[in-house]
């Protein structure tokens, strides 16, 4: 699934150039000259050795939120079938968020600080707040090609009813909601910059036929968070809709492990063996989906243990060591142990083939640990406005090597 150099040519020139000549900037200018130790911004390129063209691969988010917001139904915007009214749970809304995230302090706080002030539970997110947020955290963002931007589908029961909004952690409930429809608007707006990551939950009614829909409209992967959503790997739905994604060859980004923003509804789904099982089954079958495990499932506070995250590094390198099984690093750095498990520990060589980058924007890219090399770039590191770059720059600081960055490229649809 690499892109065609006539694709290359012909779509992205415009964002070549760009790039091409704010490279040239900053030599002239010597913008980033004055640390020798300033990770590469360079994007990364290759010849072809048939042409000798240099030809550079893409940098690609594929772990990025959609602005928190609360929105009515769109009526201007194309609408998949199977979400006529927006949410199920909470009809008439194409986003939401549960009071209890509008009126934590910390969400407040950060909301403040990535520009986007989160509005009351009964006001409406102004679309000229969002469409600056975009500007300057998904738009400025010189060093990455594309995001894939994420839906987020509702909190379903077992019996497949959806729950709109809960009023506390302890409740059943969608801690958030946002719907294709408002995603695959936004990346239709920018399509030079966003890909469509869509979220159909498996418990939905006619989730197979919602899953094709966005299938056919240029989907390039599912998001699920099962602990949040109420996802069970051993569910046959479950089952049905990740064969589906294998026929389609649609890759699943699955967040496994904890989950510390939104609230944990099911707490035994963060244990990612039993989909582990299932890839194992749908291997066999030649049925398996490419499957991204977002954060290496790793732990909320890293005393509660890691055994997660070795599971899934255990499989990465072991059994699907040569199938399409990989794990997204997006915020790892904010997890010091297992960072640094997957950055040079020598039980884990081999790792960083397995590895995709990803933001998990709006979570603040902040460094709250004093990892010595980053601290040293510090001041050139992190200064940026888009949290985006901001996350791009700390990785690479950090020393995580280009192919993590570019492996995206390969996996999902383009
Ligand atoms: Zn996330």
């Amino acid at each position: 699934m690499e892109l065609s150099r006539s694709q290359l040519d012909g779509q992205h020139r415009i964002a070549q150039t760009a790039q091409f000549k704010m490279l040239n900037d900053v030599q002239t200018t010597g913008k980033y000259r004055r640390s020798s130790c300033v990770p590469r911004l360079v994007p990364y390129r290759f010849i072809d050795h048939e042409s000798h063209d240099t030809i550079r691969t893409m940098v690609i988010d594929v772990h990025c939120h959609m602005v928190p917001q609360i929105r009515r139904v769109c009526s201007s915007a194309k609408r998949f079938l199977f979400e006529p009214d927006g949410a199920n749970g909470n009809p008439g809304f194409d986003a939401y968020l549960a009071p209890f995230l509008t009126r934590n302090p910390f969400w407040r706080f950060f909301a403040n600080c990535a520009g986007f002030p989160l509005p009351r539970p009964d006001q409406e997110t102004p679309e000229d707040l969002v469409t600056r947020v975009i500007e300057r955290h998904w738009l400025d963002c010189p060093s990455v090609d594309r995001l894939v931007v994420l839906a987020f589908d509702e909190y379903h029961t077992d019996e497949g009813v959806a729950v709109g909004p809960i009023r506390s952690r302890r409740h059943p409930g969608s801690s958030m909601y946002t719907s294709n429809t408002l995603v695959h608007d936004i990346c239709q707006r920018y399509p030079q910059r966003m890909l469509f990551g869509a979220s159909i939950h498996p418990y939905r009614n006619h989730a197979l036929e919602a899953l094709d829909e966005v299938h056919a409209c240029g989907a390039v992967l599912v998001k699920w968070l099962p602990i949040t959503q109420n996802i069970d790997a051993v569910d046959p739905r479950t089952r049905a809709f990740v064969r589906r994604c294998g026929e389609l060859n649609l890759p699943l980004l699955i967040h496994y492990g904890a989950e510390i923003t939104l609230a944990t509804q099911n707490a035994r789904f963060q244990d990612p063996a039993p989909m582990l099982s299932l890839l194992s089954e749908l291997r066999r079958e030649n049925k398996m989906p490419p499957v991204i495990i977002a954060h290496v499932a790793t732990p909320g506070p890293p005393f509660l243990g890691n055994r997660h995250f070795r599971t899934v590094l255990r499989a990465l390198l072991g059994e699907f060591r040569d199938a399409p099984l990989y794990a997204d690093i997006a915020a790892l750095y904010q997890k010091p142990p297992c960072w640094n498990a997957i950055l040079d520990d020598p039980r884990w060589r081999g790792i960083h083939g397995k590895l995709v980058w990803g933001s998990d924007f709006p979570i603040p890219p902040f460094v709250w640990y004093p990892y010595r090399r980053l601290w040293k770039l510090k001041r050139d590191v992190i200064k940026h406005p888009s949290w985006i770059e901001r996350s791009y720059r700390i990785c690479r600081g950090l020393g995580i090597p280009d192919e993590v960055f570019e492996r995206a490229q390969s996996i999902i649809r383009h």
